[in-house]
This record gives structure tokens, C-alpha cells and sequence, in this order.
């Protein structure tokens, strides 16, 4: 028998949960690897049906490239139509969120419901960051997450300036 090589590191895209570990190069010539116990053939990138295999066969090939290019085509057009589609219901969703927020804003009576609305502007924001530029929501999208931003901010102010208000006596510069 022939020796094969092992590093400790499997290259044949197998899982080997309790073997391996990456080692100094060892010949082996018995079948698992009497450093690591890697099996042999594992230190070899597994051998893969390439696409050349089947286009050398003319008309099986032809075929192929067919369908290759029907399904990257037709999965080109509806991932641009539902990728908009998706935008523009992530845009909707962070829209409905930044809503809630504002809500609780204009009622709250307490530093605990402005910390709820910074969450809802938080997941607000989050959502329209998943939107991309070339999304053609991106621009609305973009000036929300500015707006948003900003209002963050101003509530994150007012919290602090609840805390700074909790203690007795209230300090001068206490709006509340
Ligand atoms: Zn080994």
C-alpha cells in the first residue's frame, strides 16, 4: 500500500466530530491516520461531477446549458421582483414601528414607556438598514432612518434627564 499524507485536516468537506487536529504532515500506510485517526482519502479534496463532465457529452450538454441559463435568468427576473417586493414590506414594517414609537412618545408619563419607544425606534432603525441602495425604496427609506436617528437621540436625552429628576430634591435644571 501506497502512503498518503495527513495534516490533521480533513479536505474532503467530511465531518469528522472526533478525529482529526491539525498536526505536522505524517505518512500513513495503514487506513486512518495513527496520529489523528482521520481516515485515508479524507487528506484529499473530494471529487466532485463536474460540469464539464456532463457537457462532454454534446447534446446532454447543450441541454444543460439551457437550463442553466433559463433558471439563472428567471431567478434573476423574480429575485429583482420580490427583493423590491421585500423592501418595500421591510420598509413598511420599520415604518409601522417608528409609529408606535412616536405614539408612546407624544402619551408617555413615564421614563419606562420612553425606553419602549426607543425600542420600537431601535427595530425601527434595524429594519430600514436592511434595505439596500439599490433598493428603490432606499432613498424614503435612508431620510426615515435619519429622522429616526435623531428622535432616538432626543428621547435617549429625556431618559437621562428623568434619571437626573428621580433624586430628591430635584436639581435645578430638572425639566419635570
Ligand atoms: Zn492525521
Amino acid at each position: 500500500m501506497s502512503g498518503w499524507i495527513c495534516d490533521g485536516i480533513a479536505k474532503d468537506g467530511k465531518n469528522y466530530p472526533d478525529l482529526g487536529g491539525a498536526h505536522e504532515p505524517y505518512e500513513n500506510y495503514s487506513l486512518d491516520c495513527e496520529i489523528c485517526g482521520l481516515p485515508k482519502g479524507s487528506e484529499k479534496p473530494s471529487s466532485k461531477i463536474g460540469l464539464s463532465k456532463i457537457l462532454s457529452k454534446p447534446i446532454l450538454g447543450i441541454f444543460t446549458v439551457i437550463i442553466i441559463l433559463l433558471a439563472v435568468g428567471s431567478v434573476a427576473y423574480f429575485s429583482g421582483l420580490i427583493g423590491g417586493k421585500r423592501h418595500l414590506r421591510t420598509y413598511e414594517e420599520a415604518l409601522a414601528s417608528g409609529e408606535e414609537a412616536l405614539s408612546i412618545v407624544r402619551t408617555h408619563t413615564s421614563p419606562e414607556e420612553l425606553e419602549q419607544a426607543q425600542k420600537q425606534l431601535n427595530l425601527a432603525i434595524s429594519k430600514l438598514s436592511q434595505i439596500p441602495p439599490k433598493a428603490a425604496i432606499y432613498v424614503d427609506a435612508e431620510a426615515k432612518m435619519n429622522s429616526y436617528d435623531s428622535l432616538s437621540l432626543q428621547i435617549a436625552n429625556k431618559i437621562s434627564n428623568f434619571e437626573l429628576c428621580a433624586v430628591e430634591p430635584k436639581p435645578d435644571d430638572c425639566l419635570f
